[in-house]
């Protein structure tokens, strides 16, 4: 017997309400974890931070990944720091792209 319901679609009830500010947000964390974000930019991305759990998240995470690779490659060359910064934005636009589908 075929009795499938039909997820919601677009009706978004538990939704953040400041989604546009969670994009903005992950667009500058790689910037905010290398500490190259400064002033106004900075103060309004810890204060998203500071309300938005997903966020924070992501932040932790990334912090973890860059610790891990200080811990293992303590004379980072520029290059690698470099390719670390890719493989963050790579697994934010990863995460971008998730936000999503939340379900399965
Ligand atoms: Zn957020």
């Amino acid at each position: 017997m075929k009795n499938r319901k039909e997820a919601e679609v677009g009706g978004g009830g538990h939704h953040h309400g400041n989604k546009g500010n969670c994009k903005k947000t992950l667009t500058q964390m790689s910037e905010y974890v290398d500490d190259d974000l400064k002033g106004p930019g900075k103060k309004s991305l810890e204060n998203h931070l500071a309300s938005c759990k997903a966020c924070m998240a992501v932040l932790n995470t990334l912090k973890k990944t860059i610790e891990i690779f200080r811990v293992s490659a303590p004379r980072m060359t520029k290059s690698m720091a470099k390719e670390i910064r890719r493989g963050i934005k790579y697994e934010i636009a990863a995460i971008e792209k998730k936000g999503d589908d939340h379900g399965t």
